[in-house]
């Protein structure tokens, strides 16, 4: 058996070699790829996001913006920031909406073919009440807000059912909800035009349920409100096969749900300062608002709790950032977005200049990647960093839309982004008391902080982006 041979003189030289030609830039790029591995090493690692965010969907729960629970979230998020480390922390005042939801919701179908067979509803937001009586009235079915208005004076006084579903034929989930909600945002107010007594919608999402599923409703400014109510996708089957059996068949539902007065409520702002830049904003953000049927577990206190997981991220590493960031709470993202309008008007009164605002307001589900709204040759640029997150599966860097929240920052210079995640099962939480802690998985919602804090910083320290 012959010796085995020594090559370490041979492998030695090799090495040397290497290390002498080694190109700059592709040792910049694994210093970048460390940098990297350290966010996702340090975040999957801890627990602590993922038990802010039981404490935010338990022990605080639903938070509709004007509620006493999310008063209680902006004190509780402010300390939070303050524990985490951030510099300064400290309120941004701004007035919001105030609808309650009044007492649980009640309904029934009744026919002289089925019987009375009671039905689980939920108001939608912004509707008004039906008043302690109640609403009844014959249901006429409609899927199309054409096939409403084709339907003319048919439509005075009666009930109508919008029952489109949301075509689930989209991979990305967005895509079909948007397919469906407009029967949600503006049914009610495009029935009361023409005269009929109240709507039911059938729930916008893509699951297949008993759950009603609540969201914004909108009349028209002088047009009459009529109130409005969502129905389960399950639900809304069953009621339209019992009005194909029973065109005359009664619908009922009684709702006390109202507005009251704006209330005083506040956007959190904690703020890392930077240490080249500290007068240009690098802000990061969900919205703390929440409907009140669940928790506001993914929508939106994971993207809050992310956020924030950025900012304890960067203090456990020891990285200072170049630009000031600032972690934000949006108040009332669901009702009429005033906290997002308020934070960007403030900034530009004070003449701010913001790099970078991202956005987390997808669910706290697998990240794929970013959505960039960048001009192009600064989307080219931020590509070059899509390699550091294959080893992740978040490096999906596509053209998009940021944020709800964020997306008015780029007016003012900002280059806005929002972290993209697997959709497939937002919808079937999204505004719905299935919306609970239990539903986020600690692993995806670490992911997605890590995606978002080493996005942050590969971009902080890019010159190139400036
Ligand atoms: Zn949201």
């Amino acid at each position: 058996m012959p010796l085995p041979m020594n090559h370490e003189p041979l492998k030695n030289f090799l090495l040397l070699l290497f290390c002498t030609f080694y190109p700059a830039w592709t040792i910049a790029q694994t210093d970048d790829s460390l940098a990297v591995a350290k966010f996702y090493n340090e975040a999957l690692a801890s627990h602590e996001a993922y038990e802010n965010l039981q404490y935010l969907c338990s022990n605080i729960g639903g938070r509709l913006c004007g509620s006493p629970q999310s008063a209680e979230a902006v004190g509780w998020t402010k300390s939070l920031m303050e524990r985490t480390g951030a510099d300064t922390v400290y309120l941004q005042e701004v007035m919001v909406p105030h609808w309650v939801r009044g007492e649980r919701e009640t309904a029934q179908i009744m026919s002289e073919v089925s019987g009375t067979i009671p039905v689980r509803v939920c108001a939608l937001g912004g509707s008004v009440g039906t008043g302690r009586v109640g609403l009844a009235g014959q249901m006429i079915e409609v899927s199309h807000m054409d096939a409403l208005r084709a339907l003319g004076s048919e439509v005075t006084g009666k009930i109508i059912f919008f029952n489109r579903p949301a075509d689930q034929r989209f991979v990305n989930t967005f895509r079909s909800y948007s397919s469906a909600v407009d029967q949600r945002v503006s049914g009610a107010a495009e029935a009361a035009l023409l005269g009929a007594a109240g709507v039911v919608v059938r729930a916008v999402t893509t699951a297949f349920d008993t759950v009603p599923h609540t969201g914004i409703t909108r009349y028209e400014k002088d047009g009459k409100n009529i109130p409005a109510v969502a129905i389960s996708t399950k639900d809304a089957d069953i009621l339209s096969d019992l009005l194909k059996k029973d065109p005359e068949l009664r619908f009922f539902f009684r709702t006390t749900c109202g507005w009251k007065p704006d209330e005083l409520s506040h956007n959190v702002i904690g703020e890392f300062r930077g240490s080249q830049f500290p007068d240009e904003f690098i802000t990061i953000g969900g919205h703390l608002d929440s409907w009140d049927l669940g928790e506001g577990a993914h929508d939106d206190g994971a993207g809050c709790i992310q956020s924030i997981e950025v900012l304890r991220l960067f203090k456990a590493l020891n990285i200072v950032p170049r630009h000031t960031i600032r972690v934000v709470m949006f108040m009332d993202e669901e009702i009429s977005q005033s906290g997002s309008k308020a934070y960007a008007e403030r900034a530009l009164e004070k003449k701010e200049k913001h790099f970078l605002a991202l956005e987390a307001d997808r669910g706290g589900f697998t990240p794929f990647g970013f959505s960039i709204d960048v001009p192009d040759s600064l989307f080219n640029l931020i590509s070059k960093y899509r390699v550091l997150f294959e080893p992740y599966g978040a490096d999906r860097f596509t053209r998009g839309g940021s944020g709800p929240d964020i997306w008015r920052l780029k007016e003012q210079g900002a280059l806005v982004a929002g972290l993209v995640v697997d959709s497939q099962r937002y919808f079937d939480y999204h505004h719905s008391a299935k919306d609970t802690f239990d539903k986020v998985n600690r692993r995806e919602l670490q992911l997605g902080s890590a995606a978002m804090a080493a996005f942050v910083y590969l971009l902080d320290k890019d010159d190139g982006l400036r």
